[in-house]
């Protein structure tokens, strides 16, 4: 019970949910520059300045990777996806649309013998990762927190092209305002099918230490970037940006982190 509370909690605190709005002051993307400043006045040092950490963290997301230098060389963990079906909860945060995992989901990221359990998925518009000058339509992170609360994001590109049929089923069911939340839709999602057709069990990427990209911008998130890409059709990109456009932080200092890859 203890880790189901851990988890909702840790879910709430990345949806940037309004039920924190009582212990957090509100913010937007347009003012990504100066979060780090935002004043909770009900609060004294130190903690009056809930997002400090969007300021004065080293290993912040997202980066730039054409700026990082790249690292094949190491051993590292088999990356799996075991995401099952499901019937999910269609979340307008606020701030993206999102896709929030029933209490009886039990599939994840399966990181080595660890499996971390996939709490939800949202998307921005343009895309977060950005490689130099390019940037992609959009972005998919699906975002997996254990009991004890480490975070792991799989972050997906997206590029323009054939339709999506899942993309449109969350298109479909997504409340238009604010804060609304979707629970009775009683459709079967499983969200494995919004990857690329690769191979979920040995998945090829890329890895680093990051951050969450939105406000408190905490610290400690693997972060790992698949190489294949999805696509969603223009007029998909085009029904998205009638909920959020410009929902992207822009990338952040490297700060001598390397980027460690399988391919
Ligand atoms: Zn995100």
């Amino acid at each position: 019970m203890k880790t189901k509370i851990l988890v909702n909690l840790a879910s709430i605190i990345i949806a940037g949910y309004a039920s924190i709005a009582v212990s957090a002051p509100e913010w937007n993307h347009s003012e990504q520059a100066t979060w780090w400043a935002i004043e909770d006045t009900t609060k004294t040092l130190p903690q009056n300045f809930p997002f400090a950490e969007c300021g004065v963290g080293t290993h912040q997301s997202p980066i730039d990777l054409a700026a990082a230098t790249f690292d094949n060389t190491k051993p590292l963990n088999n990356l799996a996806v075991t995401y099952s079906a499901d019937t999910p909860t269609f979340f307008n945060t606020g701030h993206a649309i999102q896709v929030n995992t029933s209490s009886s989901f039990t599939g994840g990221l399966k990181v080595g013998d660890e499996t971390l359990p996939l709490i939800q998925l949202h998307f921005h518009e343009p895309s977060e990762h950005v490689i130099g000058d390019k940037k992609f339509p959009a972005e998919l992170h699906f975002v997996h927190i254990t009991g004890d609360g480490r975070i792991a994001v799989l972050g997906v590109a997206i590029d323009v092209g054939t339709e999506n049929t899942l993309f449109q089923t969350i298109l479909d069911n997504m409340p238009a305002e604010e804060g609304g939340k979707n629970s009775t839709s009683g459709i079967q999602f499983n969200p494995a099918q919004l990857l690329p057709a690769v191979d979920l069990e040995n998945l090829k990427y890329y890895t680093f230490a990051g951050s969450l990209t939105t406000p408190p911008c905490s610290e400690g998130v693997q972060w790992y970037l698949l190489s294949e890409i999805i696509t969603i059709s223009q007029a998909q990109l085009d029904k998205m940006k009638t909920f959020y456009t410009n929902n992207a932080r822009a990338a952040q200092s490297l700060n001598e982190r390397s980027i460690l890859t399988n391919q």
